[in-house]
């Protein structure tokens, strides 16, 4: 009776969930949400997810670059959604996520264009991540000259750069050597 009392006085003390949804409170750590228009292709998420449950690789024809995300291993740290440059990855408030039977039910992946590099013709980078660096050489107010130069820069490989690099210094030291 005691406790009857108590109930009446109080209210239900524990909520309706799974019978009624559970609204999670502001700041929740859930699933992380991919929004795949926004990716650029960073692979900033990748390197900083510490329990490798996103990966950004190239496929095997290595003609695309694919993000993939697999939740059974996420431990929602939330380091993906702080590192992510455009907000494409971010934590959300799902908390479901069992699935049956099948694991890669747990799994997401989304494949990005690849941009050739302007020497080479190797394909190296994303078009989006190209795009995206323009864009903020625009926003920063640089004059045309040298958003082209940068974009230049930007639309060479690695490889090539450090090519470049070794021919400019040699040719810098060859013009100081006397004859
Ligand atoms: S929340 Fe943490 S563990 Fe989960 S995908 Fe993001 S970085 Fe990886
Ligand atoms: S950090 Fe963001 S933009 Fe970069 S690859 Fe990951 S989801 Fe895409």
């Amino acid at each position: 009776m005691k406790l009857l009392d108590m109930t009446r006085k109080y209210g239900n003390a524990t909520y309706e969930y799974p019978f009624a949804p559970y609204d999670v409170a502001d700041g929740f750590r859930g699933k992380p949400e991919y929004d795949y228009d926004k990716c650029i292709g960073c692979t900033a998420c990748g390197v900083a997810c510490p329990s490798n449950a996103i990966n950004v690789e190239l496929n095997e024809a290595k003609d695309k670059l694919v993000w993939k995300f697999d939740c059974g291993r996420c431990i929602y740290c939330g380091r993906c959604d702080e590192v992510c440059p455009t907000n494409a990855v971010m934590l959300g408030s799902n908390f479901e996520t069992a699935v049956r039977f099948n694991k890669e039910d747990l799994t997401e992946s989304a494949e990005l264009e690849l941009e050739c590099c302007q020497n080479c013709g190797k394909k190296f980078t994303t078009k989006r991540l190209i795009a995206y660096c323009i864009e903020n050489f625009k926003k920063v107010g640089w004059s045309e000259s040298v958003i082209q130069e940068k974009t230049k820069y930007i639309k060479t490989c690695p490889v090539c750069k450090k090519a470049d690099s070794v021919e400019l210094v040699s040719k810098h030291f060859s013009k100081g050597v006397k004859k």
